[in-house]
């Protein structure tokens, strides 16, 4: 018997997928993995079939699938199944879930039409049967008419634009004699108008030189010329907020210039004369890659964990295994934590695979640029895709190694639904493929390094940098002997500075890590002690000075820098602790004759800034470069011979049982910055806590000491990797909502303790308030997964049932930030 309907996933909050008939026209083309166009209440959505059968639904309502988009089924049954796996073991919505992994959707543009219902017919007819009509009633018959003329629905927007149409709509919508439906239609071409500011721009002149017109000129030119660059012409109304008529008068004087499709700028920067470094393999490396190689040709699943210390050639192990999934006739998946990385490694892989065809899968490319590399890959165009998180459902097929560099970034992590752990997904994918996932770091994550530890997973290490480079040796500052001693508390300390001064009198260059950005922590009242909060969040401002304004570093809220205490109305504000900004215009005062250069979310908020910066520091043309996290990692300078990391404990005092770990391997990965050249390098930590076992064991960068104090306390305190912990956020802007919601979630989360699920909460969340919504959470552990997971869909069973709005509880499965 034939297959007369299908299971169809929608791009929905929702937990189930829905059933549709397929028509008999379509009956040969619908098949698992396809994308669908289907009636979903009045509007037209695209979803992906998941399965076929020939069980009729219960319900007697069954609605017909609309159209087949793809020749090409979008997703192969394997990835059908990873998602499934995701949705079960996340509890992610199934419709969230698929929306994740199928490309953007540029082909299908959705449109509200005009259907005259049954009344509006009787109308028309009486209208025009009837002699004399008020004005009113000849628009009505003139919109009518179109329709029915056309004798077909007429799109909304053509509708309105007739004499008195808008009108004349809503009173028809209104009296029922006209209904609104959504469709969707292919669009014809996928060619987008791009929208530039032209630099060499005549002065603006009449309407858009002054007042409302001007400021909304000058918001474009910032977006355009400043923070992104060219921009499709949609993009560029919703960001700004401008006027259509606007934009096509600016590029009617050409202020703007425009032109048809989007450069792939990207690609032409990769295809640059680029050579990549001949390197010949060290012992420990060649160990490595036989052993992957060894794995590769078996063809079974396999989990390995390469444990190399910080320029140790990890990149190279990647490239040689890689090649040798590709002479196996199998493709591969090179996974990185951002963006920025994929750059570099999609160019090395560029250089090397040229044949097999590379793709470069991100967050950061324009729709259009990412359904085409999407499609490139469906196709089997490029068989080697690098990529960011999301990338680990590149539809690659007969994919054989899946490789995960530094699989310990919290970036792999998804904070939105569906909250999936890119890494994780990625074992999971490799054991569906029978293919290898190679995990790779210079500070594992404990979980996996635990993993390797006991045979779960194969263990690789690269012991010693390349061309045996001595690692950078690591002293700690203590600076509650610097203060006894000096009685001053400085910018930096004295040791960091006469360190600093000494690297810039030889020419070479220093890094200088702080965790924090802007001017100052927080305002301070010195009468009554209240720091300056958010008006959205429970948490304090951060002064900006150059923005002159306290900021919110989690919602964006602003606002000037007050002149009197809001709570109090004393004068007396004073600003406490040190970021970026304060740091950094510090040391210019201190060393006024280096050239100096942050980096920051501040500094570098585009991918251009952030090159320019870093390009700079790397091209020698700055000697000292003081950033937040984002100069810890990765890259390669070869001249930096001092690394300071100031101000360190801030990182230890959050509430997250992984403060330690994320310290440790900050340490690391930022020591791991110097002395990667022929120059050997020198690593100064400033810390009150000197005697902190993430500080020592960063110290001797000693990550076996480190790993199994880090263990122990895991162990005794129940954490991962010995259970499974899963959180549930109650939120709501009214705090009785979140109240009463959480109490009804702890009733229905009491029977779990009897199968051992352990439920702490719910206590107000560190973040007890954000973006304006209260915050409640519990905390569930369970050395059984299973139980934890049959846990948590019957809670949210429950909840569902109690009809607690599903935007109100948010579950995160092995969750990352407890914030
Ligand atoms: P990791 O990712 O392990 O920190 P990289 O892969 O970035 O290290 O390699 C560090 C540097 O060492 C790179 O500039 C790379 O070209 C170089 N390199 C890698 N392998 C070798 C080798 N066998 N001999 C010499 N240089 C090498
Ligand atoms: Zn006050
Ligand atoms: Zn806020």
């Amino acid at each position: 018997m034939t297959s007369r309907y299908c299971e169809v996933a929608l791009p929905l909050p929702l937990r189930s997928a829905f059933t549709y008939l397929i028509p008999e026209s379509l009956a040969e083309t619908v098949v698992p993995g396809c994308r669908v166009v289907v009636p979903f209440r009045n509007r037209a959505m695209v979803g992906v079939v998941l399965a076929l059968t020939s069980r009729a639904p219960a319900t007697a309502k069954i609605k017909e699938i609309v159209e087949v988009l793809d020749p090409l089924s979008a997703l192969s049954p394997r990835l059908i199944e990873l998602g499934r796996w995701v949705a079960d073991y996340y509890i992610a919505p199934i419709g969230e879930v698929f929306r994740a992994m199928l490309p953007p959707m540029i082909e299908v543009r959705r449109e509200e039409e005009f259907v005259i219902t049954q009344s509006g017919k009787e109308y028309c007819a009486e209208l025009g049967s009837r002699g004399n009509c008020s004005e009113m009633e000849v628009t009505d018959l003139a919109l009518l008419n179109l329709i029915e003329i056309e004798g077909k629905p007429v799109r909304c927007d053509r509708a309105r634009k007739l004499p008195g149409g808008e009108a004349a709509a809503s009173r028809l919508l209104r009296l029922g004699h006209l209904r609104i439906r959504e469709v969707a239609r292919r669009r014809k071409s996928r060619t987008q108008r791009i929208i530039a500011w032209n630099p060499s721009a005549p002065p603006l002149s009449g309407k858009d030189a002054h007042g409302p017109a001007a400021e909304s000129t000058e918001r474009i030119r910032r977006l355009l010329s400043e923070e992104r660059g060219p921009l499709p012409i949609k993009q560029l109304l919703a960001e700004t907020g401008a006027k259509r008529a606007q934009v096509e008068r600016l590029v009617k004087h050409g202020v703007l210039e425009e032109w048809e499709e989007p450069l792939t700028a990207e690609e032409d920067l990769f295809e640059m004369d680029f050579t990549p470094p001949a390197n010949v393999l060290n012992a420990e490396q060649e160990r490595a890659v036989g052993e992957i190689r060894g794995w590769l040709d078996a063809g079974a699943f396999t989990t390995g964990l390469l444990y190399g210390v910080t320029g140790s050639g990890k990149t190279e192990v990647y490239l040689r295994a890689i090649e040798r999934a590709l002479s196996r006739g199998r493709t591969a998946l090179v996974l990185v934590p951002e963006i920025a990385l994929t750059l570099w490694i999609g160019r090395l892989c560029r250089a090397w695979f040229k044949d097999a065809g590379v793709a470069v899968l991100h967050s950061g490319l324009a729709d259009i640029e990412r359904a085409r590399e999407w499609w490139r890959v469906r196709r089997g165009e490029a068989r080697v895709v690098v990529g960011t998180r999301s990338a680990v459902f590149a539809p690659l097929e007969n994919l054989g190694l899946i490789i995960v560099d530094e699989e310990q970034e919290p970036s792999y992590k998804q904070e939105e639904t569906p909250r999936y752990n890119g890494r994780d997904t990625a074992i999971v994918r490799a054991k569906l493929e029978s293919a290898v996932a190679l995990l790779a770091s210079a500070t594992p994550s404990l979980e996996s390094f635990h993993h390797a530890r006991s045979g779960k997973y194969k263990l690789l290490e690269l012991a010693a940098r390349v061309e045996n480079r001595p690692m950078a040796g690591v002293e700690v500052v203590d600076l509650r002997d610097e203060f006894l001693r000096t009685r001053k508390a400085g910018a930096i300390s004295e040791t960091l500075r006469g360190a600093i001064a000494q690297r810039l009198d030889a020419g070479t260059q220093v890094l200088l890590l702080i965790n924090r950005r802007g001017y100052s922590w927080f305002a301070l009242c010195r009468s009554c002690g209240i720091a300056a909060q958010c008006e959205n969040c429970s948490i304090s401002l951060t002064y900006h000075k150059q923005r002159n304004g306290l900021v919110c570093h989690y919602c964006g809220f602003s606002r000037p820098v007050p002149k009197t205490c809001a709570k109090c109305g004393s004068e007396h504000i004073y600003y406490v602790g040190q970021g970026s900004e304060q740091l950094e215009e510090k040391l210019r005062e201190i060393f006024p004759e280096a050239r100096i250069g942050r980096l920051d979310r501040d500094t570098a908020r585009t991918k251009r800034e952030f090159q320019k910066v870093l390009g700079a520091f790397a091209a020698g043309k700055l000697d000292l470069l003081v950033g937040t996290q984002m100069v810890a990692k990765g890259h390669d300078f070869q001249r930096v011979t001092l690394v300071g990391v100031v101000s360190t404990d801030t990182s230890l005092g959050l509430p997250d049982f992984r403060a330690a770990e994320r310290t440790f391997e900050l340490l690391t990965q930022v020591a791991g910055r110097a002395g990667r050249g022929e120059l050997p390098g020198t690593v100064l930590v400033e810390t009150y806590y000197p005697e902190h076992y993430a500080i020592q064991h960063a110290a001797r960068q000693d990550y076996a000491a480190f790993f199994e104090r880090e263990l122990h306390f895991r162990r005794l305190m129940h954490y991962p990797p010995f259970t499974a912990l899963a959180s549930i956020l109650i939120r709501d802007a009214k705090i009785e909502n979140a109240i009463r919601w959480s109490r009804q979630v702890a009733a229905f989360l009491a029977p779990a303790e009897a199968g051992g699920v352990k439920v702490l909460g719910p206590a107000a969340a560190p973040l007890a308030r954000l973006k304006r919504e209260y915050r409640f959470q519990f905390l569930l552990k369970s050395p059984k997964r299973g139980e934890l997971t049959r846990t948590l869909a019957a809670c949210l069973a429950a909840c569902a049932k109690a009809e607690i709005p599903e935007r109100a509880v948010l579950v995160d499965v092995d969750p990352i930030s407890l914030l």
